[in-house]
């Protein structure tokens, strides 16, 4: 089993640099290359994350697995391949996307995600290797690698949604970032960071579906003995939304300043949608931190932020608590 394994490695990282070398060297990858440079993603930053593209043919990456002796079986099974049902031919997984290699801890590449060019087709815009023995996306975060030195160093893990919100971290100068790559944080993603640092910083998209991120993150680390904030975006934006308009300084100013603790999230969380001149609205919000503030809030923070819900709803701090 274990050298099947190392077959499968060797065969992604053979991958990774005929993928890396299509998108650096050769004119079926300048659309793609273009596509990266306007999206503020230089030359340095393709060679660190070792970004490349994948030929829209049908069997380029296949051909050359065989022409290496690679077995089309064994790489169906690690996902590079996929077979055609009918005529048993072997064809390429990622076809005419920007692939992103998946590293393991060590640094190895184990699995990919292609993003297509063209956000409006039809199809998923990122699409990943299957689940196998080498990759399991509960178990691994993107750039955990080349971020576990910054982590120690800082004492601070910040984490994100997508592969070009870590990016825009690092280009930032923030290298202690990893991506969740779109699915929950678990416990085995939790055990993995704290054996590098237990304070956590949440920055994930500033949409609904990253505002519930964040809720779930807050909730899979309660009592993990780990100390989390949050970062909430404007405007709906990603992080890599966000240093495209308002530059990298302001990425780092708002990591360093405006990290929420869960209670102050929690309280933003209740407040969305709330129209606070309607009395159901400001019932409803003010029994919502109030059970929130007895499920996990100390005495002090207690009262501190029952006086914040005070001047909010407009009640009498007295009778609140
Ligand atoms: P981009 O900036 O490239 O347009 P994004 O990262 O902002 O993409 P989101 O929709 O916010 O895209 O998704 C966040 C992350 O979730 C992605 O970076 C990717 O890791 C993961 N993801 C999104 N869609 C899919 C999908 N269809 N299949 C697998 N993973 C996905
Ligand atoms: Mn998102
Ligand atoms: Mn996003
Ligand atoms: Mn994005």
């Amino acid at each position: 089993k274990n050298s099947a394994h190392e077959k499968w490695k060797a065969a992604h990282t053979f991958a990774a640099s005929y993928y890396h070398h299509l998108l650096l060297n050769t004119v079926e990858g300048e659309q793609a290359l273009a596509y990266l440079h306007e999206r503020g993603i230089d030359e340095e930053t393709i060679k660190k994350f070792q970004i490349g593209w994948s030929l829209p043919g049908w069997d380029n990456l296949t051909s050359l697995l065989k022409q290496r002796d690679y077995n089309l079986s064994d790489m169906e099974a690690c996902g590079l391949v996929v077979r055609q049902e009918q005529n048993e031919r072997y064809f390429d997984r990622f076809r005419g996307r920007i692939m992103f290699p998946i590293m393991d801890e060590k640094g190895q590449v184990i699995a990919f995600s292609g993003r297509i060019l063209n956000s409006d087709a039809d199809e998923a815009k990122y699409l990943n290797s299957p689940e196998s023995e080498l990759f399991q996306k509960n178990d691994v975060l993107y750039n955990l690698h080349n971020a576990r030195m910054s982590i120690r160093l800082k004492k601070q893990v910040i984490l994100a949604e997508g592969f070009l919100d870590v990016i825009a971290f690092t280009r930032s100068g923030i290298d202690h970032v990893v991506g969740t790559m779109g699915t929950a944080l678990t416990q085995n993603h939790i055990t993995r960071l704290k054996r590098l640092s237990t304070n956590f910083v949440f920055c994930f998209d500033g949409d609904k579906a990253g505002f519930e991120a964040t809720k779930k993150a807050f909730a899979a680390t309660e009592a993990k003995q780990v100390q989390r904030t949050a970062i909430v975006l404007p405007d709906q934006k990603d992080p890599d939304d966000f240093v495209r308009t308002n530059g990298k300084d302001a990425l780092t100013k708002i990591v360093e300043e405006n990290g929420l603790s869960e209670m102050a999230f929690t309280m933003l969380y209740f407040r969305k949608g709330l129209n606070f001149q309607n009395d159901t609205d400001v019932l409803r919000y003010t029994e919502n931190v109030l059970e929130a503030l007895a499920k996990f809030s100390s005495p002090i923070e207690q009262s501190y932020y029952t006086k914040q819900l005070a001047d909010e709803v407009g009640i009498d701090q007295s009778v609140i608590e």
